[in-house]
């Protein structure tokens, strides 16, 4: 690929991309003081339509999506997001509302959010949800609210400690210490599992709750969820279910019939919105009975034929704006009612088969930590490849090459050299076998030529970065 001149950099005096209409109203002197008043004209490219198109068209062809190729990036569920979800989230009538407008004048947008809440609960096995979160982050801060908020309002102020696996999610350690607690830390079994010696060994009068991934983020099954609920019920605290990974488990489990008192869903990942880039999101958090008082408000409740807003009892007040990213709200509506419980449920469980099948087609090629069934995502690593000198960066880097997204790599923490691969469910078994193909093809030249993959990327625009670099000092102006 040849580099593209900058914008900046084309173009010719006098050419235009349009035709301004002349200016019809007076010209005011003297609004601006002459400070400001521009002396010379900007140096600004001159450039017609066509040129113009092509540019920008051209850059957003380096751009890598799901729309573009295959992008197994663990964790995120990088699924292929129907388009007529876009559509609909489109229609006037849901995306011109205006939050402030009288409840009586949007009933169909209150409608949706309570239907959309009733089918997260379902599907979550949870008495109610609240969509007001916008992340999934977000969502973990909303529902260690709700725990602390539980636990004060029955007199016990003792309970601060919030007990995560080293497997979990950075976000859940941060969140238990955004909301003032603080983040105990038990080591997983080295088949991926919850240590429940060390588990029992924590919890006491002072813990307010257990954070528990599910599937964990090595994408394995938690199996001993029962006994987990259990110590941690029977010690007085309570159950978050960071549901990130719920893209494995629609309609076949559900986190409230594993004893869980609050699960977040990120609908950007399981339920069609289209993300990275960093938003917007939507977290919503599904709770059981003993929670519902205390979840933020508004809330939308049915009285007889009609939508209305309502505050909870003991809200702990809001926590986002408004009602949080409606938008995301409609897709995941669409999407769920287009699935269908039973569609939903195939959806995982194509996630699951094609996670296990990329995991068993791999597993000759790369070592693979888990001698058991995977989950919607699976790990390998690059320790067959270690004498070669190459590590799972540059593995990485060389699937670039192949015209495939690298899947993440480093995460989780616990795992060294990880590669951790979610196929998703929206992709066809030829895709998969181009991948896994690329990928053996990698682990062959690692034995025949290593410096090809060291020095890899070779056919992208940019070679490595200095990522650090990128982040601490970026250049994002264009100076002559
Ligand atoms: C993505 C993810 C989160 C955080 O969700 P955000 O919407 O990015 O805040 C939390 N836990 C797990 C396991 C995740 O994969």
């Amino acid at each position: 690929m040849k580099n593209q001149p900058l914008l900046f950099e084309l173009g010719k005096s006098g050419r235009r991309a349009l035709d301004l209409p002349a200016l019809d109203v007076p010209v005011q002197k003297g609004l601006l003081p002459a400070t400001v008043i521009r002396s010379e004209e900007a140096a600004l490219p001159e450039l017609s339509q066509l040129e113009v198109m092509r540019h920008y068209t051209q850059l957003s062809n380096r751009n890598f999506g799901v729309d573009t190729g295959f992008y197994p990036l663990g964790s995120c569920t990088m699924k292929y997001n129907p388009k007529i979800n876009e559509d609909i989230a489109k229609i006037p009538g849901l995306s011109a509302v205006h939050p402030l407008q009288n409840a009586k004048l949007v009933q169909g947008s209150l409608r949706l959010i309570y239907e959309v809440e009733q089918a997260l609960s379902e599907i979550a096995g949870m008495a109610g949800t609240t969509m007001q979160p916008v992340a999934g982050a977000h969502g973990e801060l909303t529902g260690l609210k709700l725990i602390r908020a539980y636990h004060r309002d029955r007199g016990d102020l003792a309970r601060t400690k919030v007990i995560v696996p080293d497997s979990a999610h950075g976000t859940n350690p941060a969140s238990a210490t955004m909301c003032g607690m603080e983040a105990i830390e038990i080591k997983s079994e080295a088949d991926g599992s919850i240590d429940l010696a060390a588990l029992r060994a924590v919890v006491g009068p002072d813990t307010a709750a257990l954070m528990l991934t599910n599937p964990s983020t090595l994408g394995l099954f938690e199996t001993q969820i029962k006994e987990i609920a259990e110590i941690v019920h029977d010690a007085g605290g309570l159950l978050y279910y960071d549901g990130a990974n719920a893209n494995a488990i629609m309609g076949i489990v559900r986190p409230g019939d594993m004893g869980f008192d609050v699960v977040h869903f990120n609908l950007h990942k399981t339920f069609s919105t289209p993300h990275g880039g960093g938003g917007p999101g939507a977290g919503p958090i599904g709770v059981r009975e003993i929670l519902l008082p205390f979840l933020p408000e508004p809330r939308v409740i049915k009285n007889g034929e009609n939508f209305e807003w309502a505050v909870p009892t003991k809200s702990i007040g809001k926590v986002h704006g408004f009602y949080g990213n409606f938008g995301i709200f409609t897709r995941a509506y669409a999407y769920i009612l287009s699935m269908g419980a039973a569609g939903l449920r195939q959806a995982s469980e194509d996630a699951v088969l094609n996670a296990n099948y990329c995991k068993k087609m791999l597993e000759e090629a790369y070592d693979s930590p888990f001698d058991r069934y995977c989950m919607h995502e699976c790990i390998v690593t690059s320790k067959k490849q270690k004498a070669q000198g190459i590590h799972t960066l540059d593995i990485a880097k060389r699937l670039l090459d192949y015209g495939y997204h690298p899947p993440t790599i480093y995460f989780p923490l616990i795992v060294e050299e990880a590669m951790m691969i979610e196929p998703t469910e929206t992709e066809s078994k030829e895709t998969l076998d181009g991948f896994i193909e690329a990928m053996k093809s990698i682990a062959q030249e690692a034995e025949e030529n290593p410096e090809v993959i060291i020095s890899a990327p070779h056919h992208t625009v940019v070679s490595r970065l200095d990522e650090t670099l990128a982040a601490r000092k970026p250049v994002v102006k264009w100076e002559a």
